[in-house]
């Protein structure tokens, strides 16, 4: 049920409402009336407007009681815009200049108003046309170990922990979405599917009747549905970075909530290799990418041994949280024991988000919503055949995950995949 007040707000209704808010008006500069709106919104699920004014911009963000991409059909509720700004705010307060400041919320419109990223663009498109971003993979891991450490058990004492998951565990609706189209609809016969046809008819079934590979995402979605680790981003492929050359920034947190670590690093490894299997799609005699390809494959490395080297600084720099109780390992071998635990956890966390990243990549070409870096891939033929090598990795990913026992296999084995 919409709440009373809600209404979509639209190009005309937008700046009188901005003018009533006065933080906002003064980063416009000016009046309303020379105020320009243009709605941008690309994504799957809520209504994005720029607005310009002589002195500055700003993004508001709306979210519409039903999904974009499907229509009035497929409701959902507006409380996403609400678990957002939580979300933004606690990112905002553990890696600080990594997402849009927050400038004014509205829990009635479930409308967010937030910092203008200009010139950013979203990397994905970026990295379709082979442009490198210097930057993303220092800034990447900075935002994942600092978010997801510092919302762990390892930072937070046990009863913050707690509130915190209980903040964010109203946000079924959207994690209901993941657990649906991730985890269960492309290993089975469901509306929402759609892939290269007939190209990949038969990989789709072999899919579909591959026991392994259904209890392993299974495993994953339990994983998913049980383990409060950390709070995720939850949504964190290359469509929810925006970039210039020197600067890298995370948006569109609707789908957080307190979940295992892996989905969200997985989500990052997922997005690059696919862009990477994409490329040969890209490449022409005038344009070839391979050079491209290594960068992006560099990336999958930096993204996973950078990320590991902070998450472990963190630990040892800065644990407050109730694991590991410091009293347990002050000794000699408590110290050794510990370091060597620290090390233990983090392969397990990659293990996992090597699984996550499978499924990721997996529901990406089998399932409801795909990724342009394939789908502008105009001649069905090659974008089957960078599917197909996308979708053999992912099910080695996921089926003999401890196989990997290193980033650079991953990406070897990438490489191989001819
Ligand atoms: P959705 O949840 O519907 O996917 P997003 O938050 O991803 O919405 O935003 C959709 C698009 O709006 C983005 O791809 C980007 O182009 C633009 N956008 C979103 N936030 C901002 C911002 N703060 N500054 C500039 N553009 C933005
Ligand atoms: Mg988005
Ligand atoms: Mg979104
Ligand atoms: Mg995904």
């Amino acid at each position: 049920p919409v709440p009373e007040g809600y209404a979509p707000k639209d190009d005309n209704s937008l700046p009188a409402y901005l003018a009533a808010v006065p933080a906002v008006a003064a980063r416009l500069g000016g009046g309303p009336a020379g105020w320009r709106v243009r709605e941008v919104g690309d994504g799957n699920l809520n209504l994005v407007f720029i607005v310009e004014g002589p002195a500055g911009g700003v993004a508001v963000k709306q979210a519409l009681p039903y999904v974009r991409l499907v229509g009035e059909s497929w409701p959902l509720p507006l409380s996403r815009a609400h678990f957002e700004q939580m979300a933004l705010a606690t990112q905002a307060k553990h890696a600080p200049g990594l997402v849009p400041a927050v400038l004014h919320y509205d829990e009635t419109l479930a409308l967010i108003v937030m910092e203008l990223l200009h010139p950013h663009i979203i990397m994905r498109q970026g990295m379709i046309k082979a442009v490198r971003y210097p930057g993303f993979v220092n800034t990447i891991t900075d935002f994942m170990a600092r978010t997801l450490f510092h919302t762990s058990d390892l930072a937070l004492p046990a009863a913050e922990k707690k509130a915190a998951i209980a903040a964010f565990c109203g946000n079924t609706a959207l994690c209901k979405i993941t657990e649906d189209l991730i985890f269960t609809e492309p290993y089975m016969v469901a509306e929402n599917n759609r892939w290269t046809t007939p190209q990949l008819d038969n990989i789709a079934k072999e899919i579909r009747e591959d026991g392994d590979l259904k209890v392993a995402v299974s495993r994953l979605k339990l994983k998913f549905l049980s383990e409060a680790q950390a709070l995720l981003h939850g949504d964190l492929h290359t469509g929810s970075v925006m970039v210039t050359q020197d600067d890298t920034r995370v948006i569109d947190p609707e789908f957080a909530f307190y979940g295992p670590m892996g989905f969200d690093i997985g989500a990052v490894i997922a997005n690059l290799l696919i862009n990477y299997f994409s490329q040969d799609g890209h490449a022409t005699p005038d344009d070839p990418r391979g050079a491209y390809q290594t960068w992006v494959l560099d990336c999958v490395e930096g993204c996973w041994n950078d990320f590991r080297g902070k998450f472990v600084a963190l630990w040892q720099n800065g644990a407050a949280g109730d694991a590991y109780p410091p009293a347990l390992f002050a000794d000699a071998a408590g110290t050794e024991a510990l370091k060597a635990e620290q090390e233990a956890y983090m392969d397990r966390l990659f293990q996992d988000s090597l699984s996550f990243a499978a499924a990721k990549m997996i529901r990406r070409i089998l399932g409801l919503a795909h990724n342009i870096d394939l789908e502008w891939i105009e001649d069905a033929d090659v974008r089957a055949a960078c599917e197909t090598r996308c979708l053999k990795l992912a099910r080695d990913l996921m089926v003999n995950t401890a196989n990997y026992r290193s980033i650079e296999g991953v990406t070897a084995a990438a490489r191989a995949m001819r």
